[in-house]
Order: structure tokens, then C-alpha cells, then sequence
């Protein structure tokens, strides 16, 4: 199976899943139609359905007008909030389409419904995947808006955590430098955290995504999947795995960004010009 990985708005994924054999396809979080109607016609493959992770519209905005193409489109969610849905589905639930498998986890705290999706191929060697949505990001996991750090805890320790260490982790947004930008600051020493920002730094300046990553890996550096670490403990000034997923979360949303660059030698010419009399 290949992943194809769309970037779409500001920082949003949208991913193709191929089964090369078939062209067969499936579409998760499928917010811009025109962008991924022209893929699926340059790729030559059948769109069979589409699963959405949540109904925020930028995960779901291209359900209905792909649904109109697709007569027998299938659309899964767990949302009656989600354009077009057709299947709603609940946790633990599997799917088929040819070989490739897909078992639905619910994991609210982003929404109250949030799904994400364990996808495997059979009988193929490569690593299964996970499309996790605004639950997990690469470094960090989504906001709590309709939801709580005990649901969260559960969803990233208990749910996407238990599942296979090669997994491939898809995730809604391209937001990996802020994330790890705030994992340096819960864990300054940290040569996981350090390595894996100049790594995502060095994507950014190709323009290249940095997903996927690890199940793995985020344990090594995200820092919402090391709540039971003595460093992350520390930081937060709590014990309690929960109570400190909770504490983290609200350091995140608090945390500012960078202040801009100050305006270079071109510019300032430019407003010492404006200032001319
Ligand atoms: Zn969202």
C-alpha cells in the first residue's frame, strides 16, 4: 500500500491510501476536493471511500462535492456533524476494502468523537499506519476542546500507544517545529527532542512534510507521550500521569512563539525612506 501525503490550507494533511494492485484508493480527512479530484485522475485510481477523523472542516470540507463524482462513495466517521457521511462507525470496528484493513479507535478529547484509523495491508511487509488525526501530532497532540486530559491520556498512552512501535504515524497537521520547539523547552537536555527539531527544520527549508513519523520515535521525543518520565514529571510539578497531560496541555496553548526576525537592512532603508521629508 502507498500513502500518498497532500498538503493542503495552511498546514493541513489530506492523504491518498493506494493498494497499488487494484488502484484502488482510499481518501482520509478530505478537505479540499478539487486538489484531491485532480490526484486521483493524474494517479489513475478509483476513490472507494473516505474516512474522516473529525468534523472540524478542515478534516471534512470536500466530503459533499467528492460524494456528487462518487455516487457509491462511502463516507466513515463517527459524527453526524461530517458532510456526506454514509457509515458511522464505532470504536474497534474494522473495515475491508480488497487488502487493505482499516480498524477504527475512538479517541475524543480534540472532538467528542474524534476517530483515528489503524490501516494495514495483507500479506505485505510494510508497516502498518496510523492516521491520527488532530489526536496525535509529530511532537505533540491535538487541543482539548471537547474533551479532557484524562480522555487524552488515554487516547495517546492507552489506544495509539499500545499499537505496533513501527506504525506509521499520519497526522492532521504539519505543526512539528512548534511542537518540538515546546518538547526543548519541557526537556532542554534532551538529544532526542534537539535532533529531531534540526531534522524538521532542514525538511522545512526543502518544503518537504515531516510526517510520517514513529509510534516509536514520539515516545523518544514528544513530550505528551512521556507524561510518565521523571523529566516531563518535573517540569509540570505533578506525579500524576493525567494530571500532568492536563498541566502540559495548558502550558502549550500558553507557550508563545518565537518573536519575528527584526526587519533587515533592505527594510529599514525602506522606512528610513518613508520618513524622508
Ligand atoms: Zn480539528
Amino acid at each position: 500500500m502507498r500513502v500518498k501525503v497532500i498538503s493542503v490550507l495552511e498546514d493541513n494533511y489530506m492523504y491518498l491510501v493506494i493498494e497499488e494492485n487494484t488502484k484502488d484508493a482510499i481518501a482520509v480527512d478530505a478537505a479540499v476536493s478539487k486538489r484531491l479530484l485532480e490526484i486521483i485522475k493524474r494517479e489513475g485510481v478509483t476513490l472507494k471511500a473516505i474516512l474522516t477523523t473529525h468534523h472540524h472542516l478542515d478534516h471534512c470540507r470536500g466530503n459533499e462535492e467528492l460524494a456528487r463524482h462518487h455516487p457509491d462513495l462511502r463516507v466513515y466517521g463517527a459524527d453526524k456533524r461530517i458532510g456526506a457521511l454514509t457509515n458511522k462507525v464505532s470504536h474497534n470496528e474494522e473495515l475491508k476494502f480488497g487488502h487493505i484493513n482499516v480498524r477504527c479507535l475512538f479517541t475524543p478529547c480534540h472532538t467528542a468523537t474524534h476517530m483515528c484509523y489503524f490501516v494495514w495491508e495483507d500479506d505485505c511487509p510494510d508497516a502498518p499506519a496510523v492516521f491520527s488525526g488532530d489526536t496525535l501530532f509529530i511532537g505533540g497532540c491535538g487541543r482539548f476542546f471537547e474533551g479532557t486530559a484524562d480522555q487524552m491520556y488515554k487516547n495517546l498512552m492507552q489506544i495509539l500507544g499500545t499499537l505496533p512501535k513501527e506504525t506509521k504515524v499520519f497526522c492532521g497537521h504539519e505543526h512539528t517545529i512548534p511542537n518540538l520547539k515546546f518538547a526543548l523547552k519541557v526537556e532542554p537536555d534532551s538529544e532526542a527532542v534537539k535532533a529531531k527539531l534540526a531534522w524538521a527544520k532542514a525538511r522545512d527549508d526543502e518544503d518537504l512534510p515531516t510526517v510520517p513519523s514513529t509510534l516509536g520515535e514520539e515516545f523518544y521525543y514528544n513530550p505528551f507521550m512521556r507524561v510518565t518520565e521523571e523529566s516531563v514529571q518535573k517540569f509540570t510539578g505533578k506525579t500524576d500521569p493525567v494530571e500532568v497531560m492536563d498541566v502540559l496541555r495548558t502550558m502549550k496553548d500558553n507557550f508563545k512563539k518565537p518573536k519575528e526576525r527584526p526587519p533587515g537592512p533592505a527594510l529599514v532603508a525602506l522606512e528610513w525612506g518613508l520618513f524622508r521629508p
